[in-house]
């Protein structure tokens, strides 16, 4: 009997959020209307019309069934019309698109407040004398399911890497590859110097591991270790550690000791079986891009920086949470607020709400500096992940751009995309450059590097949250009353995560909403 209540409360409750969608008007205060529509770059989501009450301006959003709805407007409103405010998103890096596109397939209004001047967050890439240079090195696996949702991987005209790696070590370089994708050279490989043949029997046997596994079991696994334990549990010599997993698993997490959680390296390795590694023809940017393309135009706001939030604790609360721009401009919003902003900046807008005392881990960070060279000045032409594994030195990865996106550049030059794990705070620029190009003359020659022309370097301090053990990657979004967080800090630390982060923060804002509706 109990059952059956509950379900027909669900039944009422959906009915009534539907019926609410069909006929709610949403609201926004004068002073806020005013500022936004004097701040430059900022337009309202949504043409206003004024109603009777002074102090409000009360605009209304048609339910549309696509993602991509165009809004419509009464010419005039009833005062006695139910307003909501729009839900407001801070940040519009892939977690704050994704919670943006959830609350639009759903109808329901919101506005992203975005710091800076373009969405994208750590996802962004910057055209210098015409070559794409990506924000650091990043790469997009294609067996992300959320990903595969969400994006459109035609329109993205996705450029793969070689599934495998050229490795340097000992002075030379031994490639290792994927034996389902490329059978001969994996072949080729076994007798290499960068593991044993039981070494790479293994990886076989990890593989097959890892894919019986649903994201969700891995994700929360009970046997949770670092990835170094994971590896030396499963039986990996100390060889193919040094030479290939801390080099390419480290690279990844930005965490050359491997500290990271064996989740994490258990869901990549999956994902990286079952998918292709690769890099969209317009900069990794392109991602963010066409995700904010399918939202209504207007309902992103760039250089607004949110510096305090004020909300609730109180579940029993009616107060909405309200938001203070640097310009000291208040929005609040009735229908809630996501904060999709990286870990350290959460921590500041939610002080003790998002990290427990005493549990705060260093941030994973890296550098990466770019070279442009003639396309006949560089070694190789194909489009392979050249990693260190000499344990030497500090180049971690490298890769020529071009080589995988000839979009990458202009028809006759190569981009070259170095990397490096850490931030080195003290060492300056022009010594890291110079140091990049000794180590990378060891590998390719002297003369061959030193024509290398270095274009830019990016220093990221936050490159992704520290997920060493324990990593809780389904953590409540909700924090207080109507506020939701979401981030990679609260799932993984890739595009996947943020995405599903930012999709969880806004079913639980929509939930929360319902069934206060019922209430
Ligand atoms: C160099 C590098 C390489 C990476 N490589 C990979 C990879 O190969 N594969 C992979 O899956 N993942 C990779 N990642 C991780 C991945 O990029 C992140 O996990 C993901 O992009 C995080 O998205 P997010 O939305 O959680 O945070 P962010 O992208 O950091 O977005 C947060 C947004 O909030 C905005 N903001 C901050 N404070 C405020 C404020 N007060 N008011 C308003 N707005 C604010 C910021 O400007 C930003 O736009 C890499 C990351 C980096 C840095």
């Amino acid at each position: 009997m109990e059952n059956q209540n509950n379900g027909w409360l669900q039944v009422l409750a959906r009915l009534s959020f539907q019926l609410y969608e069909k006929i709610s008007h949403f609201s926004i205060s004068q002073t806020n209307f005013h500022h936004l529509s004097q701040m430059k770059l900022i337009t309202l989501p949504f043409p206003l019309s004024c109603s009777s009450n002074p102090t409000l301006l009360r605009f209304k959003f048609k339910p549309q069934s696509s993602l991509n709805p165009t809004l419509d407007f009464p010419k005039s409103q009833s005062a006695q019309t139910p307003t909501k405010s729009p839900v407001i998103i801070i940040g519009g890096g892939l977690a704050g698109l994704a919670a943006a596109t959830h609350l639009n397939s759903q109808n329901t209004p919101f506005l992203l407040l975005e710091a800076s001047d373009a969405v994208g967050g750590r996802v962004r890439t910057d055209v210098v004398e015409g070559f794409l240079l990506d924000r650091g090195f990043q790469i997009f696996i294609t067996a992300y399911s959320e990903a595969q949702n969400l994006l459109d991987y035609n329109a993205l005209n996705l450029r793969k890497f070689y599934s495998g790696a050229r490795i340097y070590y000992d002075g030379r370089f031994h490639t290792v590859s994927d034996p389902l994708r490329d059978f001969w050279a994996s072949v080729r490989s076994l007798a290499n110097p960068i593991g044993s043949i039981p070494d790479k029997l293994l990886i076989g046997l990890t593989r097959f591991r890892v894919l019986t596994k649903s994201d969700e079991e891995i994700l929360s696994s009970g046997e949770e270790v670092s990835t170094m334990e994971l590896l030396r549990k499963i039986g990996f010599s100390d060889s193919v550690i040094g030479r290939f997993f801390q080099p390419f698993f480290g690279g990844i997490f930005f965490d050359k000791e491997l500290g990271t959680t064996s989740r994490l390296f258990d869901f990549i390795f999956k994902c990286l079986a079952l998918g292709d590694n690769t890099l969209p023809s317009n900069g990794i940017g392109a991602i963010p891009q066409q995700l904010a393309a399918k939202l209504p135009s207007g309902s992103l706001v760039f250089n607004s920086r949110v510096v305090s939030i004020d909300f609730d604790d109180d579940a029993e609360s009616l107060s909405s949470p309200s938001v203070r721009l640097e310009s000291g401009e208040v929005l609040k919003s009735e229908l809630g607020l996501i904060v999709a902003v990286e870990q350290p900046e959460a921590n500041k807008l939610l002080a003790g709400k998002v990290n427990e005392p005493g549990r705060i881990k260093p941030d994973r960070s890296t550098v990466c500096l770019y070279f442009t060279a003639d396309r006949a000045n560089i070694p190789v032409s194909d489009p392979v992940l050249f990693l260190n594994g000499s344990g030497k030195g500090i180049v971690n990865n490298m890769f020529f751009a071009t080589n995988v996106a000839p979009s990458y550049g202009p028809a006759d030059k190569a981009l070259v995309s170095v990397s490096l794990v850490g931030y080195f705070e003290g060492v300056d620029d022009d010594d890291l450059t110079t140091q990049v190009v000794r180590e990378l003359s060891d590998w390719f020659g002297s003369s061959m590097v030193r024509s290398w022309r270095h274009l830019r370097t990016y220093r990221i301090k936050f490159a992704q949250p520290n997920q060493c053990p324990p990593l809780n990657s389904t953590r409540d979004p909700r924090v207080g009353f109507g506020v939701y967080v979401c981030g990679d800090h609260w799932t993984t630390a890739t595009f996947d995560g943020a995405l599903v982060s930012g999709r969880r923060a806004a079913e639980a804002l929509l939930r929360d909403n319902a069934l206060s509706r019922v209430d």
